[in-house]
């Protein structure tokens, strides 16, 4: 969590002995401020966040640009602290979904997906600029999906997350970490590779605003990920769209709307009940949009719930309504255990995407990554055999 928009980085050990600084998360002048009494020159930060952000190092001694007794006096009241994969499930489609372990030893979880997952259609941005990534791995392009929370406050009906309730706010380190380690372990280089980031995973970004947009310009400033190659989704916390609308460094927008009208989606999101349709509308209006840029509305479907052509036709007249550019991508609900709804057919995913192309919004369907891992969409618990 943090306060004032500084990252709080003080951890205590298990014992809750002496305090132990981590430096992952600072960069800039917060990293110059937490190692002032050690006189360092600007360039000796600059190694130190080349080593953090670039190589990602888990251990002073691997900071090698850096004399060994420096190394060592920070090593005494510091920790590197790049978040540890201590669990990985790997699914039969290539998915990776992993438990990282936070600053206090719960795990969030973050997941890889080699070739991403179809949600990015018709960006513009995330599928130009890099070229090919080499040919040596199994994968040309991939999507880290990343948390913002542990457990979620906003409990949509139709989300395994939201029966964890919230249980803590991540810090900017521990959100720009996740990528960090994912890429380590993946060996995948942004600038090299094609790398696009959705904050889609555990959590509501915009109910933990400080540290996700502080790790959103860790990511794309000394983490060198674009920000056009970003997405973050919200439910519609309005307060946060409108903070969200100044950025100077912002990614993409995606509106988690799952709905056609606010009766239906009070019905499996009850935060319609604070902010209706027509406010997030309203809100959203207020970002300037890049050229090319479109909002994504996210969809999912929700067998016999949202998934009728009367409902595509309603969304269609929202999309038009909203005066920005749009698209809609829909998402097959992925079950989960003690989530009470049904899958959608494919041929009710089709003639939905069907209905809303023929009006003219462009209509796109994510390809479901990782079920047999209980990675897709809506997935994320915490489930492994270390909880
Ligand atoms: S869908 Fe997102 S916002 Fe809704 S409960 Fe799940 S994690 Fe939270």
């Amino acid at each position: 969590m943090t306060t004032g928009g500084k990252p709080r980085t003080t951890i205590l050990d298990a014992r809750g002995a002496a305090p132990e600084r981590v430096l992952f998360g600072l960069w800039n002048e917060e990293l110059g401020e937490a190692l002032r009494g050690f006189g360092l020159l600007r360039y000796r930060i600059r190694q130190l966040e080349t080593a953090l952000y670039r190589q990602k190092v888990a251990e002073f001694a691997e900071v090698t640009t850096w004399p060994k007794e420096l190394r060592e006096k920070v090593a005494a009241g510091f920790r590197v602290g790049l978040p540890e994969i201590v669990e990985t499930f790997r699914s039969v489609d290539g998915t990776e979904r992993y438990l990282i372990a936070g600053r206090d030893g719960q795990t969030v979880e973050t997941v890889w997906m080699p070739e991403g997952d179809g949600g990015e259609e018709g960006d513009s941005g995330s599928e130009e600029g890099d070229a090919e990534s080499a040919g040596s791995k199994p994968w040309s392009r991939a999507t880290i999906c990343v948390s913002s929370q542990i457990g979620c406050a906003v409990n949509c009906q139709f989300c395994l997350t939201a029966k964890l309730g919230i249980i803590r706010n991540l810090s900017a380190g521990e959100i720009a970490g996740q990528v960090a380690a994912v890429l380590k372990r993946q060996g995948a280089e942004p600038g090299r590779d094609r790398i696009n980031l959705v904050f889609m995973g555990m959590g509501e970004p915009f109910l933990n605003y400080e540290a996700f947009i502080a790790a959103v310009r860790l990511l794309a400033g000394p983490m060198e990920i674009p920000e056009s190659r970003m997405t973050v989704s919200t439910s519609g916390i309005v307060p946060g769209i409108l903070r969200f609308a100044q950025e100077k460094v912002r990614p993409k927008l995606a509106i988690s709307l799952n709905a056609p009208n606010d009766v239906v989606r009070e019905g499996i999101m009850p935060i319609t009940r604070k902010w209706s349709i027509a406010e997030v509308m309203e809100a959203v209006r207020q970002a300037p949009l890049r050229q090319k840029e479109r909002v994504t509305f996210e969809y999912v479907l929700l067998g016999g719930v949202n998934d009728k052509l009367e409902h595509a036709d309603e969304v269609v007249k929202l999309v038009r309504r909203a005066q920005f550019p749009a698209k809609v991508n829909l998402i097959a609900w992925n079950p989960g255990p003690g989530v009470p709804f049904t899958m959608p057919s494919a041929e009710d995913v089709a003639r939905f995407q069907e209905r809303l192309r023929e009006q003219g919004v462009p209509a796109f369907v994510r390809r479901p990554r990782g079920r047999d891992i209980y990675a897709a969409c809506g997935q994320l618990k915490k489930t492994g055999s270390s909880q």
